[in-house]
């Protein structure tokens, strides 16, 4: 463990930060799709509860995009986005180190969220759910005000607060790898944990992006005997990895009647299981209500762009006994066992992986992410400072 002398003493860093830094080179977002690089000092000391990460990569998702264009409310600018990070902790506090389990060198995956420990919600074990702390309390979310600023893995460097929430993983996986304990994570909580899906069920996972991946591998891990995904013509790649990954028929919801396809393979017994993670799109949450059998569950964790469902048919949720579950975020029950799946190898993960790119490529990682850029297919992006 290294622990760094309070007081005067002149900054000295941990063996594991070589260069002996004292700042980091960030993306700063100033505004809508606003970003520039930006070089800011570390913080002057780290206290017994906190530490420094060495951002070995960052993931991104569909909600680094709606952040990019401006479209989450009071996100205070200026502010280093990158909320998927994986490092390297570079110095740490002893009590952090202690309560942690982890120590300077170890490779972390970060959670998103900072949750206050104390509120209801924190426990009764959904921190999830948190609001005790500053809103929305997270990597990637607070703003440079907010000190020591470093709140986001668009950096070299990340500062690590006490209610931080760590897992360890194993060095011999290539960070840009181990940042898919997100999407890993979230198929997990989202097609198993939440519908509470069980061997021999069949189930429909709408969307064929890295969550609806992420929710094949899970369905599979569950024990589903009948994996079906969904998705666009443009889509073709990422459903024959859906495939490869364990899914038994892929839909081209564009080509075939994706109701009628679901009679027919499930011979008219209709879905167990339906897991939205479609976004802006509403026709999949009508759809899934007809995908489900009588007495089956529907997990919506798309965001659909604040709009309300036209078309959405109450009757039939009721006349099928249905129920509806709303799936918001990931916690430690699902990114313990995402990492530990990762570590074990037993998928090629590398596959979903497609671009790797250094900070000062920010901006295209996320155009690239959203079909900005024509002719260039991404399913997984991380950032990874020096790349
Ligand atoms: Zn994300
Ligand atoms: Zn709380």
């Amino acid at each position: 463990m290294t622990v760094r002398a309070h007081g005067r003493a002149p900054l000295q860093r941990s063996p594991y930060n070589s260069l002996a830094m004292t700042t980091s080179r960030c993306v700063v977002q100033t505004g809508p799709r606003a970003l520039e690089m930006r070089e800011l000092p570390l913080p002057e000391r780290i206290g017994p509860e906190e530490a420094l990460l060495r951002v070995d990569a960052c993931g991104i998702c569909g909600s680094d995009y709606e952040q990019y264009q401006g479209l989450m409310p009071g996100l205070p600018f200026p502010l280093i986005p990158g909320h998927e990070p994986v490092g390297t902790i570079v110095e740490i506090g002893e009590l952090a180190a202690k309560r942690w389990g982890v120590a300077a060198g170890d490779r972390v995956c970060v959670e998103t969220l900072l949750p206050c420990g104390f509120c209801r919600y924190c426990r009764a074990g959904q921190y999830r759910l948190c609001s005790g702390r500053r809103g929305l309390s997270g990597y990637g979310y607070l703003g440079l005000d907010t000190p020591p600023g470093l709140w986001g893995a668009y950096a070299e460097y990340l500062y690590l607060d006490p209610h931080t929430v760590v897992h360890k993983i194993s060095k011999e996986i290539a960070p840009e790898i181990a940042t898919l304990f997100n999407p890993l994570g979230a198929g997990i909580r989202w097609a198993q944990q939440v519908p509470g899906t069980k061997i021999g069920d069949t189930i429909v996972i709408l969307g064929p992006g890295q969550r609806g991946l992420a929710s094949v591998i899970a369905a599979r891990e569950a024990g589903a005997s009948c994996i079906i995904v969904t998705g666009l013509s443009a889509d073709e790649r990422k459903l024959a990895l859906a495939r490869e990954f364990g899914a038994h028929h892929t839909i081209d919801v564009e080509r075939e009647d994706l109701v009628h396809q679901v009679r027919e393979i499930t011979d008219g017994r209709m879905a167990d299981v339906i897991v939205d993670v479609t976004p802006y799109a509403n026709e999949p949450v009508v759809q899934a209500i007809d995908l489900a059998r009588r007495g089956g569950t529907v997990v919506l964790a798309g965001m659909k762009g604040q709009r309300p469902v036209e078309g959405f048919f109450n009757d039939r949720v009721v006349a099928k006994d249905l129920t509806i579950k709303g799936a918001f975020g990931v916690d430690f029950h699902a990114y313990e066992p995402a990492v530990r799946l990762i570590e074990s190898g037993k998928y090629p993960l590398e596959k979903m992986h497609t671009h790797t790119l250094p900070l000062e490529e920010a901006e295209r990682a996320l155009k690239l992410l959203a079909r900005e850029i024509p002719g260039e297919e991404a399913i997984h992006i991380a950032l990874v400072p020096g790349a």
